[in-house]
């Protein structure tokens, strides 16, 4: 049976990461995506199993202690991370998966599966359209997008170690050029 492939998505908070996800599921349905764990409150419209799996911090511990996860990390605060019970499976069956996780998971992920993932890092056309689209989306408070954004040049640097680095302008292309890279990978068996 084909092997599965991870296909690691991040991007700075704010990066349009979240929209490009939906349009390359909605063009490419056959592909998965790892719901991930996480103690962050949920968002208004945001549902338990599906966006991700809520859980209190003594249940992420637990679940940490029980090595239930393939990588967590703290991202502005909260925990999140992938559980093998949910990603394991799937990667068995040989599925494509699409997980939109931070750059310290990519990059575990990477050294985890060096042969089965393919990171792609999203940059923003500028930091200021970055900081504009978070202040825009009106999620979070103005304490969380300052906390948000003192993690962008960290994360902007960490993108070299990335397979893919897509400059995000325009959402279409994004998405084309993911597709391709994915299928790239596929025919090449490599990068
Ligand atoms: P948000 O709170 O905006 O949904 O996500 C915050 C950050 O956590 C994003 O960079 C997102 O990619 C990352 N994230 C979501 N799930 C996971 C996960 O399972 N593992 C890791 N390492 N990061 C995650």
């Amino acid at each position: 049976m084909q092997r599965g492939l991870l296909v690691v998505i991040s991007s700075p908070s704010g990066g349009g990461k979240t929209t490009v996800i939906q349009e390359l599921r909605r063009k490419c349905p056959e592909l998965k995506y790892s719901i991930s764990a996480t103690t962050r409150p949920p968002r208004k419209g945001e549902k338990n199993g599906r966006d991700y799996f809520f859980l209190t911090e003594a249940e992420f511990r637990n679940k940490i202690a029980a090595g239930e996860f393939i990588e967590w990390a703290e991202v502005h605060g909260y925990l999140y991370g992938t559980t093998r019970q949910y990603l394991e499976p799937l990667l068995q069956q040989g599925e494509t998966i699409v997980l939109d996780i931070d750059v310290i998971g990519g990059l575990n992920i990477k050294k985890l599966y060096p042969q089965d993932s393919l990171l792609v890092f999203l940059k923003p056309p500028s930091v200021k359209e970055l900081f504009t689209r978070l202040w825009k989306r009106g999620t979070e408070a103005t304490t969380e997008i300052v906390k948000r954004f003192s993690r962008v040049p960290w994360e902007i640097a960490k993108a070299k170690e990335y397979d893919v680095v897509i400059v995000n302008k325009d959402l279409t292309k994004t998405v084309n050029k993911i597709i391709e890279v994915i299928q790239n990978y596929k025919k090449h068996g490599g990068r």
